[in-house]
């Protein structure tokens, strides 16, 4: 009974791994595959210490993880969906709030697989075609109303997406933090949903020297909310709330260190600090930690209500299988264990 009272208090985080097809540059470049993804769980990454090893094949020092589910090069954007945030979708119109989180290097396909393209949407877009699917299966009163918001946080700043103007202040009310001023986009359906979000994507901050490439800095957060009406136990009609968060994060790439000793060392230092703050949060979920250090940066401040507690959390780790990203490759894997 003891044992059972503590595991409730520890969040079981879901974690996954998606490896993204070798790229045509890549393979031009002389790249080897150095991540093997077998029985839908095990993701073995091999290292080649020098070039005669490398040469010769010899493989050297095996690393092998596992997760709830690993996706190899092949797996579909709908694939990913259904294991990942389909029970998520699920748990929000049950008025339960609910996160799902792409993680890992600029590259290693965090927007394909949030996003997605015209052709093969990803995750935010396949959630809200799911949405709507339940909503009309299940609602023949049609008292649903679906609102999404789509926001970014570059360098400590919070900006809306979806009608880009000044920076948003983060308050407190009582449902808790919001951004002031903030779009909340009434979706009637998904048609136009897709052409929303590109438009929004092509909002994000753009550093000075590439300005036609998102910045690897920049975290992009879709909110859907849905609310409805139902009755409570003395059938009182009650309106309910549930949120589901889907982030695009920065590129993990500089934060390298992630645990929270090194939090405050890295502090003024060229890294993110909301991508650290998320870990902390993150460790302090899984470790069963009574204070969960939401205030440290924006992020986790606007998705207090979202993570932990009876939340669900999802972790998709991407990376590549290029032998040129193995360091990368090899963070990114140690970071998803850790989350575990
Ligand atoms: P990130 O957002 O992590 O920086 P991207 O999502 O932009 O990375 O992916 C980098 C490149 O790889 C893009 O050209 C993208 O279209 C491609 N890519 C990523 N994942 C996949 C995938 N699963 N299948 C096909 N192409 C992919
Ligand atoms: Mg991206």
């Amino acid at each position: 009974e003891k044992l059972d009272s503590l595991d409730a208090s520890v969040s079981r985080i879901l974690v996954f791994v998606r490896l993204r097809p070798m790229g045509k540059k890549e393979r031009e470049n002389g790249a080897r595959c150095c991540v093997k993804i077998l029985n839908k769980r095990d993701v073995y990454l091999t290292e080649f210490t020098n070039e005669n090893d490398y040469l010769r094949l010899k493989r050297l020092r095996v690393r092998h993880f596992t997760f709830d589910s690993s996706f190899p090069e092949t797996t579909t954007q709908q694939e990913v969906y259904s294991t990942t945030t389909g029970d998520l979708v699920e748990a929000v119109l049950e008025g339960r709030n609910g996160s799902v989180f792409c993680y890992g290097a600029t590259g290693a396909g965090k927007t394909y697989t949030m996003l997605g393209t015209m052709e093969n949407p990803g995750v935010m877009v396949l959630a809200i075609k799911d949405l709507f699917a339940k909503v009309r299966q299940r609602s023949l009163d049609g008292n649903h109303v679906v609102h999404l918001s789509y926001l970014e946080v570059y360098n400590e700043t919070v900006r809306d997406l979806l009608s880009p103007g000044r920076p948003l202040i983060l308050r407190e009310d009582k449902q808790g933090i919001v951004a002031a001023g903030l779009t909340q986009y009434r979706a009637y359906s998904t048609d136009e949903v897709m052409a929303l979000l590109q438009r929004g994507n092509q909002n994000r901050t753009t550093e000075p020297t590439r300005c036609n490439e998102t910045s690897s800095r920049s975290h992009a957060i879709l909110q859907v909310i849905v609310e409805y009406k139902t009755r409570d136990a003395s059938m009182n009609i009650i309106s309910r709330v549930g949120k589901l968060s889907l982030i695009d994060l920065a590129g993990s790439e500089r934060a390298l260190a992630t645990d929270q000793r090194t939090l405050r060392s890295l502090e003024g230092a060229n890294i993110n600090r909301s991508l650290l703050a998320l870990s902390s949060c993150i460790n302090a979920l899984v470790e069963g930690k009574k204070h969960i250090p939401y205030r440290n940066s924006k992020l986790t401040q606007l998705l207090k209500d979202s993570l932990g507690g009876s939340c669900n959390t999802v972790m998709i780790a991407n990376i590549s299988p290029s032998s040129q990203s193995f360091g990368e490759t090899q963070n990114t894997l140690h970071w998803a264990d850790r989350a575990k």
